[in-house]
């Protein structure tokens, strides 16, 4: 018997693979630009920390969860996305109150959802993404903004994406708005899909999301959030603008944008790609939580995050013909001139090694013309030659072995060169 995959899952294997590996690679070096740490959670958590912050009428409570009980009938949750994990990881271990705010994770790894599996919306998939925790004012929403376009810009999709932006507000402006939807869409429900219906009991913000054309139109014409806020809350939004307007970043208000997770109470946001494609909904989604933290059993402290779909990503890669390359460590071959600059030439190629270069030190001797031809059969990028006058001066000759140029650097000039990947 033949054994197959189980339904809305894939496996990746050869390029796409690669790609995966690429996007996260690119995706954690930008992270680490902005101080973000590296931060593992589990799989699986207790099914209560994504009812209590996802929201029980959310759809991904309601209907797309992976839940089971354990041996010991506890219920478990395969995580659905990643946020409550990682709160829940910072409460945990106590990192809400020994570390100074704001707390900056990222992440990366597989979530699951029991959706209908189509292209672009799998039942297994990978996200990446951050949390911010801690955080005082508007600038670190826009900070996140930053990043989330440097991101997609170091993939070659600057041009190719499309970002929307929405203010939810508080809970009580929340409950405001959702009363006067229950009213809008009471009065027309009739002509609305099934689904709408149990959305209109259980949550009426739900409906908003609805892809039903026929119902699109009437969503439409709905009473739109902002004539909800207070003063306060139109005052953040404006601010929040305004300082993604001066960072340089394009946007669009979409003021029907509410996001399937009820922990957002501030700035909303979703990345789309610009032209049709068959990738399905959004490829980024993110925005600011005032209570979460209190909710889960933490301190008073108000974060931001998003998340991104790898394999959404991917297919607008694909469609684009865009292919990604992780950036990859120069190589260096390192030429001491004699055995009195053997010393020199370790100490420098340490240096170099790291920050993650990939560097050979020729100790073997001999003729530079036989040394430069082991560095061309080892596939090396750079030559660097150091030799008496070098170490007397502090120098290197440095030589791009592929236009052959060579130039006299100080030693500090070359580790502040190759002091990154290249
Ligand atoms: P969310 O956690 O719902 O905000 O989703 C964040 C991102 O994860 C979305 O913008 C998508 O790119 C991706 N995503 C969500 N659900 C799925 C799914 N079922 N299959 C593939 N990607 C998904």
């Amino acid at each position: 018997m033949a054994y197959q995959r189980v339904k809305g899952t894939h496996d990746l294997i050869k390029k796409d693979a690669k790609t995966v590996d690429c996007i996260r690679q690119i995706f954690s070096n930008i992270a680490t630009t902005y101080c973000y740490q590296s931060h593992y959670v589990p799989v699986i958590e207790y099914s209560e920390l994504f009812t209590r912050s996802v929201g029980k009428d959310s759809d991904i409570v309601r209907k797309e969860m992976y839940t089971f009980n354990d041996k010991a009938n506890r219920s478990i949750t395969l995580r659905p996305e990643f946020t409550a994990g990682i709160i829940r990881s910072l409460i945990e271990n106590k990192l809400v109150v020994t570390e100074p705010t704001p707390i900056k994770s990222y992440y990366f790894g597989t979530a699951y959802r029991y959706e209908r599996p189509q292209t672009g919306r799998y039942r297994e998939f990978y996200q990446g993404g951050v949390e911010c925790v801690g955080t005082s004012g508007v600038y670190s929403d826009v900070e996140m903004l930053n990043l989330v376009i440097d991101f997609l810009s170091s993939l070659a999709l600057h041009d190719e994406i499309h970002l929307k932006l929405n203010y939810l507000g508080s809970e009580e402006t929340r409950n405001k708005y959702r009363d006067a939807l229950r009213t809008y869409f009471g009065k027309r429900i009739a002509f609305m899909c099934p689904d709408c219906h149990e959305r209109l009991e259980l949550n009426p913000l739900r409906i908003l999301d609805c892809k039903i054309e026929e119902d699109q139109k009437i969503i439409a014409e709905a009473p739109k959030i902002t004539e909800f806020l207070t003063d306060s809350e139109k005052m953040e939004f404006a601010a929040i603008e305004e300082a993604v307007k001066k960072s340089g970043i394009s946007y669009e208000v979409d003021s029907g944008l509410v996001r399937g997770l009820d922990y957002y109470s501030g700035l909303v946001f979703e990345v789309h790609p610009l032209k049709a494609t068959v990738t399905q909904g959004a490829i980024v989604g993110g925005g600011h939580y005032h209570n979460l933290v209190a909710e889960l059993g933490g301190p008073d402290l108000e974060g931001c995050g998003f998340s991104f779909g790898v394999e959404r990503l991917m297919i607008l890669l694909n469609e684009l013909s865009i292919s990604v390359e992780a950036p990859s460590p120069a190589k260096i071959y390192v030429m001491p001139l004699g055995e009195v600059a053997y010393s020199s030439a370790t100490l420098l190629a340490s240096e170099l090694r790291k920050s993650g270069n990939i560097v050979e030190v020729n100790y073997a001797g001999g003729k530079l013309a036989s040394a430069f031809k082991k560095a061309e059969r080892l596939g090396m990028q750079w030559g660097v030659i150091i030799g008496d006058d070098e170490i007397k001066n502090a120098t290197v000759q440095l030589k791009n072995l592929s236009t052959q140029e060579q130039v006299t650097i100080s030693q500090v000039d070359l580790i502040a060169q190759f002091g990154g990947f290249n």
